[in-house]
């Protein structure tokens, strides 16, 4: 079973990625929790040359290159394998990510993310929790965090609220996987919520 989680900067979604992958273990199951950009060693060394440094140093185009090879590398090493061995694969963003941020950050570029996508890539989660949060929350959570070492984090509430849009709008187009969760809840809340939906997966 893959599952992923996505939402904006500051949602909760690596938290809460986090207490279903101890959740599911402590069920006994097998459980590799990973992330993007990154989760294999290749791919995390790409996310440095990404997200450390000048913005401008890539273009939006060659971008979405960079976290495709990232992802075609973490799909290869490290996700692939584990779905072979049967395991549950719980991963902190994946594809709907980059059609999001990448896609529409910096112009409409979502067509050649998806030609990417089917070209390199060619599956998707199970299952996609999409925590879904208030910008102005989220963000106030994503600047708090200690060791901002990363350049997205001034996105600012004006994209934030187009990538929340963006992701409810993704939500509807993949209705079959999506599953939206309100984050704006205590912790534990979001997590019961998102133990319940998992739970109704795996029995079904
Ligand atoms: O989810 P995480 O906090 O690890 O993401 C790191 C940063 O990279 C975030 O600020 C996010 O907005 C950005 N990002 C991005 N494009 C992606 C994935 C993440 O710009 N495809």
């Amino acid at each position: 079973l893959f599952i992923s989680f996505e939402g904006i900067d500051g949602s909760g979604k690596s938290t809460q990625a986090r207490l279903l992958a101890e959740h599911l273990r402590a069920q006994g199951r097998d459980v590799v929790l990973t992330r993007e950009p990154g989760g294999s060693p290749g791919a995390e060394e790409i996310r440095a040359l990404v997200l450390q440094g000048d913005p401008d140093r890539w273009s939006a185009r060659t971008e979405i290159l960079l976290f495709t090879a990232a992802r075609r590398d973490h799909l290869e090493r490290t996700i692939q394998p584990a779905l072979d061995a049967g395991k549950v694969v719980i991963c902190d963003r994946f594809a709907d990510s980059t059609r999001m941020y990448q896609g529409l950050s910096r112009g409409n570029l979502r067509g050649l993310v998806d030609e990417l996508h089917r070209l390199m890539i060619g599956i998707e989660p199970d299952m996609t929790i999409l925590i879904d949060m208030d910008p102005a929350k989220g963000l106030s959570r994503a600047l708090s965090r200690q060791g901002v070492e990363e350049r997205f984090e001034d996105f600012g509430e004006e994209l934030q609220q187009a990538m929340r849009d963006g992701f409810l709008a993704l939500a509807g187009e993949f209705p079959e996987r999506f599953v939206t969760i309100d984050g704006g809840r205590p912790i534990e809340d979001v997590a019961e919520d998102v133990q319940r939906t998992v739970a109704k997966r795996l029995n079904a």
